[in-house]
């Protein structure tokens, strides 16, 4: 069914992609109300309602659900047992089953494995035997995670040769299970960025290489350098596994490494992604207005490039502070997602260029 302009989407999660889906929303005449914990956001200054309230607090959700026509979400680090309960009150878009999958990097992995994806070797670590144990069969160098509530690059050691395992194990040991991985030898990382609606279509834009600086994004390019291209048809055909298994609706985003052995499974996200800003100007559809339009029961916009190359670079913590500099180039779009304090490490905004940055 088509929700008519005029109805009102609920968006669990307040932050900048909050803010930029309601945007999306906005021009196709759709409001959006926001959850969040936080008394307000980036999404507040352009949302039709703000509710605050805990992510846990199942009346308060259910309540949230029956004020609006459809429930989706920004924010992926959410308990999805509560969320359950929203079904109930109104349809929510993407499948939660995708928020579960891409809460915990074990089931990721697995799920990953079932849709024929390659990942990196990877080992469950619940103790100082296990990481000894995982090191020996996985070998070195590897990564320890925690399987849960990472994000850009948080919750990670690296253990570069054996004396590293100490400083892994005591800086990781309180935050849960975790998984170790075996670092994958890559030339590349990209994402692909894939919208599927209601009646099963699917849609990918164009593929995005992705630079990161301790553990952030920091640039993404279209179009990719050709060792990721060339492992783009792989890496689709997998893709359409996954969404055609979770029978998604909505866009979502999965980061790969390009290896010489073809493309490596990093993680998923069930959600619009900053591997993706570049598509608001880049492309005739960006991946919030196809969110949208796959939530509400629209067809999707084209995804086709708007331009031959296209930049976006993040501004993270102090980079902002050059705004005017960015506002003054008439050739670079500036986005800025109304924080107030630019703690490092934290993203403030992007910015975009058709064209090399
Ligand atoms: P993640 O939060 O897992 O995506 O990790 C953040 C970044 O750390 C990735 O984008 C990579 O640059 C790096 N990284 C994470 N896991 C691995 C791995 N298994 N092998 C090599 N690099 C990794």
């Amino acid at each position: 069914m088509t929700l008519p302009p005029g109805s009102t989407i609920g968006i669990i999660g307040g932050g900048q992609l909050g803010r930029m889906m309601s945007m999306a929303a906005a021009q196709l005449g759709y409001r959006c109300f926001i959850y969040a914990p936080e008394s307000t956001g980036p999404a507040a200054d352009v949302c039709a309602k703000w509710v605050q309230g805990d992510y846990a607090d199942e009346k308060a959700l259910a309540a949230f659900a029956a004020s609006v026509d459809v429930v989706t979400f920004e924010f992926e680090n959410v308990d999805p047992a509560p969320l359950r309960r929203i079904a109930e009150n109104a349809p929510v878009h993407p499948p939660l089953e995708a928020l579960e999958i891409g809460q915990d990097r074990i089931r990721e992995k697995r799920f990953a494995a079932e849709c024929n994806g390659r990942t990196a070797d990877w080992a469950e670590v619940n103790s100082r035997t296990d990481l000894d144990q995982a090191l020996n069969d996985i070998g070195l160098p590897a990564i320890l995670k925690t399987t849960r509530f990472g994000y850009d690059g948080k919750g990670q050691a690296r253990i570069m040769k054996a004396p590293d395992a100490d400083a892994a194990w005591a800086a990781l040991a309180e935050a849960g299970p975790l998984i170790l991985e075996k670092m994958v030898r890559f030339t590349h990382e990209f994402s692909l960025l894939v919208a599927r609606d209601q009646k099963g279509n699917i849609a990918f834009w164009d593929t995005p290489e992705n630079v990161h600086k301790d553990g952030i994004l920091a640039t993404s390019r279209v179009p990719a350098d050709a060792k990721v291209l060339e492992q783009v048809p792989a890496a689709r055909a997998f893709a359409r596994r996954m969404a055609e298994r979770l029978d998604y609706v909505g866009v979502f985003t999965i980061e790969f490494f390009a290896s010489d052995d073809g493309p490596v499974f990093n993680e998923m996200a069930p959600r619009v992604h900053n591997s993706g800003h570049w598509t608001i100007e880049g492309a005739l559809t960006s991946q919030f207005e196809n969110h949208i339009r796959a939530v509400v029961g629209l067809p999707l916009g084209s995804t086709r490039l708007s331009a031959p190359v296209v930049e976006m670079r993040n501004l993270i913590g102090a980079d902002a502070d050059k705004w005017l500099e960015w506002a003054s180039d008439p050739l670079t779009h500036l986005h800025l997602y109304g924080k107030h304090e630019a703690r490092p490490g934290r993203k403030m905004g992007h910015i975009t260029r058709l064209g090399h940055i």
